[in-house]
């Protein structure tokens, strides 16, 4: 009898790659990591600073180098080698020298014979998702980006200090491009079930006038704010990126708005985009298509065309 051994690789052990492994090791997520970087002493230095957690916690989670020929047997491999955007930039300005990077990574990973989940997270994120799908050749279901899950959370953190609940219990999607263009259906987000609309025409009182555009431009600026603050960010990703990898290797169907390929969801066809879907075991399982009105729809369109129009440079 052999039992299976959860094996996650982190391919850029930068600030994301090694936080996001910081997390995996700290909440015990899966059995092994691979820490893999074109700085190899960067990434052994990670390796060697994780290992040290291990006495103070719960479950001892394997950290170690690894090379892309070990990639064979990974469950997931978590790819957030790249080129952050500086002052100036915007994610998209990144495209060229990020596809550079990522080809270099995937073409061995590939070799290896790995046939489990990518997760990228690279910026121009939904771009580099679709370029490691056509890269690989692995089915659509095996690829995934962050997409605008972070994007989720950054929403709902506002609408919760706006109503004074826990961001948890508020149901609101950020969809499309992971980065200017993005937009939120207001029309079906709730608030435990109660739509946002109705609580804001029962609240007038104590919220006063909702902007809801200011909303969404404050969720897309966000991350500049943390920029503009200490650099770059990274505890939200990681956190995030965890939270899509417990959802797959826990085979949870928990609906997360990631990047994924469309295929006729909303009128799309052959582009990544955030969108609310499925992740189990099989990866990107299936697309909650929501109902939005004509004029969501329209911003959705936009934001897709958005991600269309880079990816048309580089594939
Ligand atoms: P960083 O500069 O701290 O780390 C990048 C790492 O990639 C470095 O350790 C570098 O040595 C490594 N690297 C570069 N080229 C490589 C190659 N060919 N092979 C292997 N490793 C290579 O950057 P960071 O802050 O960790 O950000 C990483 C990426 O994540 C960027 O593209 C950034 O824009 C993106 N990001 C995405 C989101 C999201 O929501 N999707 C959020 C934050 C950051």
């Amino acid at each position: 009898m052999k039992i299976k051994k959860s094996k996650v690789v982190v391919v850029g052990c930068g600030l994301v790659g090694s936080s996001t492994a910081f997390s995996l090791v700290t909440q015990g997520v899966c059995d092994e990591i691979l820490m893999i970087d074109i700085n190899k002493e960067r990434a052994l230095g990670e390796v060697m600073d994780l290992r040290d957690t291990i006495k103070y916690l719960d479950r001892n989670v394997k950290v170690r180098t690894g090379t892309y020929a070990e990639c064979g047997d990974a469950d997931i491999i978590v790819i957030t080698a790249g080129a952050p955007p500086q002052k100036g930039q915007t994610r998209l300005d990144t495209l060229e020298v990020s596809a550079k990077i990522v080809k270099t990574i995937v073409d061995p990973i590939m070799a290896s014979g790995f046939d489990g989940i990518f997760l990228v997270v690279s910026n121009p994120v939904d771009i580099m998702a679709h370029y490691v799908y056509k890269l690989s050749g692995l089915p659509k279901n095996q690829v995934i980006g962050t997409g605008s899950a972070l994007d989720t959370s950054r929403l709902q953190n506002f609408i919760a200090e706006l109503v004074n609940v826990d961001p948890r219990s508020v149901y609101a999607y950020s969809m499309g491009e992971h980065g200017d263009s993005q937009m939120v259906p207001w029309s079906t987000v709730t608030v435990a079930g109660k739509s946002f609309q109705d609580i804001i025409q029962d609240n007038k009182e104590m919220l006063g006038e909702v902007d809801l555009d200011e909303i969404v431009k404050k969720t897309t600026k966000e991350g500049w704010e943390i920029y503009n603050r200490k650099g770059t960010t990274y505890y939200g990703i990681a956190t995030t990126c965890v939270g899509i990898i417990k959802a797959i290797l826990y085979d949870e169907n928990r609906i997360i708005p990631v990047s994924t390929l469309l295929e006729g969801e909303y009128g799309q066809e052959e582009v990544f985009a955030g969108v609310p879907t499925i992740l189990n075991r099989t990866g990107a399982a299936d697309i909650l298509e929501i109902h939005m009105t004509e004029e969501e729809l329209g911003k959705f369109i936009d934001s897709v065309n958005v991600i269309r129009e880079y990816t048309n440079k580089i594939l």
